[in-house]
Order: C-alpha cells, then structure tokens, then sequence
C-alpha cells in the first residue's frame, strides 16, 4: 500500500490533534488501549471494559457483528442501560458520508450492547465538531438521521458479506468509484 500524500498526512495530523482535544472534553474516559491491527485484543478489552462496568465514558471501545469489525471514538454512559455514541471529526460540518459512518456505527454497537447480559442501548447518536472558531467544539445530534439509515447499513453490511464469500473478484473496470470517497489502496498494484 502506498503511503498518504503529504496533503493527506497533513490533514490526518490535524485529525489526530482534533481528536486529542476532544477526548479532554471527557476526563474521566478510559481509553481501550489495543492496537488497530489487534482486533481480538480490542474485543477482549472492550468486554472486559463491561465487565468491570469500568468508567462511563470508553474511548476506541470495539465492536463487531456480522464481519463488521468498528471502534467508537467516544461511547458515553448516560444512565443505567443507555449510552451515547459520538463520533470526532475535524470538520466545520458533517458531511452525508460520516453520517452514513455514524449509522454504520450506531447498529453494530446498538446490536452488541442488547446482546449484553444487562440489555444496553443507545439513546443517542452524533459528531462532535469544529465550533464556530477551530479550537471550540460542537455537538451535532443526529440520532433521527441515522435511524433513518438502518435498513441501508442492513443492506450494506449483507452486500459486504455477499461479495467477500465470491469464488472470484467480480469483473469491474477502473472508474470514479475507485477514488470516491477515498482513494482505494488497491488502484496501482492489484488493479491498474
Ligand atoms: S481500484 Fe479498488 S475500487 Fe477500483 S476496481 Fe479496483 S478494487 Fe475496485
């Protein structure tokens, strides 16, 4: 895989420091500490975050239903069984393809947390923000919207799992799906 344009790197630094920041807006979070790559690691510390009932407030927790593997970048308690989950962007504001993400989100955890011992639920969905300047934050609810996109993320998660179990790649010519919404890591090695 080639690596990010400076243009990219750049804009991936200011997103780790957005990120950064906001997780200051929770001081008492506890960050699910496994690497990226350590999928199991994170499940276990994840559940083991559960367990214990540790903090109310998860950072990078993760989760996974039907081959969707995630991690939630803030996940709030905000009462006995219900949670808040929001998602950091380094975005004056939102754009439809983080609330498509948001959704994604929203069901694989939704899932999870009412397969739990004690059903947990999530009450509330949305991104937090630049605010009006770039060191102030805001908080976009978009709960209604990524309900509305529940039988899409169904159907995106089923046609994930359809096209992974072909026997063959499908036959499909380079085009603008290869670079929208990003750049996909296989454009100039597996398909040119
Ligand atoms: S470059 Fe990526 S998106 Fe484009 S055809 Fe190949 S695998 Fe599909």
């Amino acid at each position: 895989m080639q690596p990010p344009s400076p243009t990219i790197q750049a804009r991936m630094d200011v997103g780790h420091r957005f990120g950064e920041e906001a997780r200051k807006l929770f001081p008492e979070g506890i960050m699910v500490e496994a690497e990226f790559w350590d999928r199991d690691g994170a499940l276990a510390e994840t559940a083991q975050c559960f367990d214990d009932s540790a903090g109310s407030v998860l950072f990078e927790a993760a989760f996974l239903h039907r081959d969707t593997f995630l991690r939630c970048d803030v996940l709030r308690k905000v009462s006995a069984a219900d949670w808040e989950l929001w998602e950091v962007k380094s975005v004056k504001s939102p754009s439809a393809l983080h609330i498509l993400d948001l959704a994604i989100q929203t069901y694989v955890v939704a899932i999870c947390l009412n397969e739990l011992p004690r059903q947990q639920s999530i009450v509330k969905a949305g991104i937090i923000h630049f605010g009006v300047s770039d060191s102030t934050f805001a908080w976009t609810d978009l709960t209604k919207q990524v309900n509305d996109l529940r039988s899409e993320v169904e159907q995106l998660i089923t046609n994930g799992i359809t096209i992974r179990e072909l026997e063959a790649a499908p036959q499909i010519s380079i085009g603008k799906h290869c670079f929208r919404p990003y750049r996909c890591p296989f454009l100039g090695s597996a398909c040119r």
